[in-house]
């Protein structure tokens, strides 16, 4: 990297690929790159959350270092990454901590679970949080329906805000109008491209992470994650369902829907998230932005926490322990939901409205492009 402006970094690279062009099949950002002269700020931030780090840029460039041009442009674009997050958050003060996502992240689980713990110790009798209970309503016996639900539905609220604000604003910045982001050609063909995490795929032979050589690890570990957090939220959508309109308490049996897809999905979030954790210690450090590193290990950290918490709580509900597990379990949820909007899961959203913008372009542009 030359100079410390992350700006004018990826501006400068974006010019050196344009006259070389030698990556243009390699992901989206090369045929986005090509259809400009010159990059607006704007411009920059929608190609760095088009790529996704797959770094086959960096050891297929003949600029990269030692050459004197010290070309990085998996670099560029996640310091660009960042500074995009930070900018486009809702409320500004948010950006601000953003500098320090994994110190705010710990605090937030770690201050969640203790509030919750010791409200659990405080409020609940000894003889009710320490016995066993079974069957039908046993969670609600420890820890009562309304005080369960509702800091959810506040903590669920704040993430929903503050990450949509942010979003549309980002939106907005990219230089387009929300009629665009309401037609549904364009998330169709988006949505085809994030079910298939298509570009990690690197055409086939997977991307250059965590070094030189090709490998799908990354993709399929990423596909874990994914996948094992929609099973989670079916589980969760179908529990709601039972208890609201079927009028059945959790918890629910091993083989039910709700508990069956939860072991299924907690899963995958949990090897998924090891995996990733493992590939980061020994990634190659060069072509990513060191800055972020604590960020992604502490989302990492805090999904691994939620899944195991949640085992040893399907594993020991039966028995005395259940009222303090549920509490340490429900605790970290709580606290990773306040940290959503600081931490590294926004780059999920941030990638997909990339994406659809990418699908304009690339829509219009063959139609600009058909025979008349
Ligand atoms: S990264 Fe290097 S090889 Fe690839 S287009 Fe840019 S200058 Fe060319
Ligand atoms: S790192 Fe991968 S996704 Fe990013 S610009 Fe380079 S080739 Fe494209």
């Amino acid at each position: 990297m030359v100079g410390d402006d992350p700006w004018k970094e990826a501006q400068r690279a974006m010019t050196i690929c344009n006259a070389c062009r030698y990556c243009e099949g390699f992901c989206a950002v090369f045929p986005a790159m090509e259809l400009r002269r010159t990059f607006t700020p704007s411009d920059l931030m929608y190609l760095s959350n088009l790529c996704h780090n797959c770094r086959a840029c960096y050891y297929a460039c003949q600029y990269a270092p030692p050459h004197q041009f010290m070309l990085n442009v998996p670099r560029a674009m996640a310091e660009l990454r960042s500074l995009t997050y930070r900018e486009m958050a809702v409320p500004r003060a948010l950006g601000r901590l953003m500098g320090k996502s994994s110190l705010f992240t710990s605090i937030a689980v770690l201050s969640a679970t203790l509030l919750t713990v010791s409200t659990t110790l405080w409020s609940v009798p000894e003889e009710v949080l320490f016995s066993s209970w079974r069957g039908e309503g046993a969670f609600y016996r420890v820890i009562p329906y309304p005080s369960m639900v509702l800091p959810f539905c506040i903590l669920f609220a704040w993430a929903i805000w503050t990450v949509g604000a942010s979003l549309l604003r980002f939106w907005k910045k990219m230089g387009q109008d929300l009629g665009s982001l309401l037609d549904p050609r364009f998330h169709l063909k988006a949505l085809r491209d994030v079910a298939s995490l298509r570009y990690l795929g690197g055409g086939g032979h997977g991307c250059n992470y965590p070094g030189e050589r090709f490998s799908h690890a990354r993709r399929w570990l990423h596909q874990l994650v994914f996948w094992g957090s929609l099973l989670c939220l079916a589980s969760t959508a179908i529990a709601a369902f039972y208890d609201h309109f079927l009028q059945w308490k959790a918890p629910y049996p091993l083989w039910s829907l709700p508990v069956s897809l939860g072991i299924l999905g907690g899963a995958g979030i949990l090897a998924g998230s090891c995996g990733l954790m493992l590939l980061k210690v020994r990634m190659d450090p060069v072509p990513s932005d060191p800055k972020t590193l604590g960020m992604d290990i502490s989302l990492l950290s805090v999904l691994s926490l939620i899944c195991a918490s949640g085992f040893l709580l399907l594993w020991l509900r039966d028995t005395g322990t259940m009222g303090i597990l549920l509490a340490v379990h429900l605790g970290i949820v709580g606290g990773f939901f306040l940290s959503i909007p600081l931490g590294k899961l926004v780059h999920g959203p941030y990638r997909y409205l990339a994406l659809v913008r990418n699908a304009i372009e690339q829509m219009g542009n063959d139609r600009q492009h058909e025979p008349t």
